[in-house]
């Protein structure tokens, strides 16, 4: 398909043929994401400025070849797969921070920038980009603004799209376009940057982006709070929220992870290494940042909220390098899981913040229904937990009671008033559940927006609308 009248010779030109990769190993290894899901691209073109990204989409929308663009493929849906072929359009060569406005409080960047990168350039100006995906290591800013990423800050600071002031996009047929702008207020026209975040890469490639910052704030605590049981720690997270108190994070882990995390600590340099008695079901870390004298007062009383809802014991951690290794131990249970079963289906659901011991009590519900080990973990403080259904894909009958595990979860959510997602997308995988949360009249304005920007469908075709259940389940 791509060899139509020359493209890729075309491309070439607009690149340069170091740019193009045409071989199988190259493209296989733009092929999948962190979903597992996975299909062979045509090619692979890594395009160096907006410019080359408009011509591009000139040629593919002339040819109607379909173009998958693409960060660093850490999306948990498949949003980046190339599932009918066609060209993967990686941003990874648009990595440069362009400006970092200290008096306006902004930053602006290319879309291939790597998240931790940003935090750290605008930190060393005492400046914060607050959202933290769990994957900040390696996901771009781009990636996080197309996904509209969150993370366990946005109980207090919100997610990417509360920091997103501007973009630049370039559509389908090739036009550049300006959304938004440097002001704080803006109030002329339709708000494109909201409809542009969380597109998933179907109505434009988002080429620059601006962002809002916020002064870095002085001091953090992390309190580590082991519980006996999860009904504990989520009755805790309510009793917090309620005497309105807004920790900066509320992370929960469920009694499932607490053997994963004990042998990580075992296993780490990383110090300090928290106490872990041996009766504990379920652990918060809470972080609180607030300015003193509330900042030591706010500790207190969380403190004493979790002791009143039995906490086993409250370790503080009041310096940045001791709160990150216990950050390290939050951020290694995703890839710990595979010791209990070598796959996972990791959905993100979210439900309002008092339902949230309602959906622990589902989740555990699930897990016996079906004689599946879950695992759940995530951002409790907004009602955001990261269900991890693990299962064997030898095993045939657990492969087919994890599929049906994840639609009793989204049904559960649904009931509890909550979304099938909270953080990664539709992309592919969820594409087939969509319908369940959105009206059809809803979805229909969706996709007439979609046909307005991208008459030909050559951007990130086959995800968000498609329900593509065979493509997912012969996986
Ligand atoms: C260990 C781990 C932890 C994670 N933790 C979190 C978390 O805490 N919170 C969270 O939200 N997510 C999390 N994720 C998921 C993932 O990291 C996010 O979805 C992230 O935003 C994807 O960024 P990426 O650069 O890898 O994008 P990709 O996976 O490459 O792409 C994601 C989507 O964005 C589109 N896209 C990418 N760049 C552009 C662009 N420039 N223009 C238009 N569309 C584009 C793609 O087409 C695709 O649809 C985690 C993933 C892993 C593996």
């Amino acid at each position: 398909m791509v060899e139509k009248d020359g493209f890729l010779l075309k491309c070439a030109q607009i690149v340069g043929h170091q740019n193009l990769l045409l071989d199988p190993e190259d493209r296989l290894a733009y092929g999948f994401d962190a979903s597992r899901l996975e299909a062979m691209p045509a090619c692979v073109i890594m395009p160096s400025s907006s410019e080359e990204v408009s011509l591009i989409l000139k040629e593919a929308s002339r040819e109607r070849i379909p173009i998958y663009p693409r960060g660093a493929g850490s999306g948990m849906v498949g949003g980046a797969v190339p599932t009918e072929g066609g060209v993967v359009l990686s941003t990874e060569r648009m990595n440069r921070i362009i400006e970092i406005d200290d008096d306006n409080f902004t930053v602006l960047v290319e879309p291939g920038v790597v998240t931790g990168t940003l935090q750290r350039a605008v930190a060393s100006h005492g400046l914060f980009y607050p959202p933290d995906p769990s994957s900040l290591a390696f996901s771009t800013i781009g990636g996080n603004v197309a996904t509209g990423a969150g993370g366990p800050r946005a109980v207090k600071y919100g997610v990417t799209k509360d920091y997103v002031l501007g973009l630049e996009v370039v559509l389908a047929s090739g036009e550049i376009i300006k959304t938004g702008g440097s002001t704080v207020k803006r109030a002329v026209g339709y708000d494109l940057t909201r409809l542009m975040v969380g597109s998933e890469g179907t109505l434009g490639i988002i080429t620059k982006i601006l962002l809002r910052l916020i002064p870095m704030p002085k001091e953090r605590y992390l309190l580590f709070v082991p519980f006996r049981n999860e009904e504990d720690a989520a009755k805790a997270v309510v009793g917090i929220l309620k005497s309105r108190i807004l920790p900066s994070a509320i992370e929960f882990m469920d009694g499932a992870i607490i053997s994963l995390v004990s042998s990580y600590l075992r296993d780490t340099r990383e110090e300090p290494k928290p106490n872990i008695p041996d009766e504990t079901g379920s652990i918060l870390l809470i972080e609180l940042d607030d300015p003193q004298p509330l900042l030591d007062r706010n500790t207190d009383a969380v403190r004493q909220i979790c002791i009143d809802n039995g906490a086993l014991l409250v370790s503080a951690s009041y310096d940045e390098k001791e709160s990150e290794s216990l950050w390290s131990v939050r951020r290694a249970i995703s890839p710990s899981l595979a010791r209990i079963r070598p796959a996972k289906i990791n959905e993100d659901v979210v439900v309002p913040r008092s339902k949230l011991p309602h959906l622990v009590k589902a989740v555990q519900a699930i897990s016996k229904r079906f004689s599946l080990p879950i695992v759940s973990f995530g951002h409790a403080g907004d009602g955001n937990l990261h269900v991890n259904i693990l299962y064997n894909p030898e095993d045939e009958g657990e492969r087919k009671a994890a599929i049906k595990a994840t639609e009793s979860l989204f049904q559960a959510v649904i009931e509890l008033r909550g979304s099938i997602s909270g953080e990664h997308g539709i992309g592919l995988a969820k594409s087939p559940f969509i319908r369940w949360e959105i009206s059809p009249e809803t979805l229909e304005t969706m996709w007439r927006i979609k046909c307005s920007l991208d008459p030909y469908n050559i951007l990130n075709p086959g995800k968000i609308f498609v329900p593509n259940r065979a493509f997912i389940e012969k996986k």
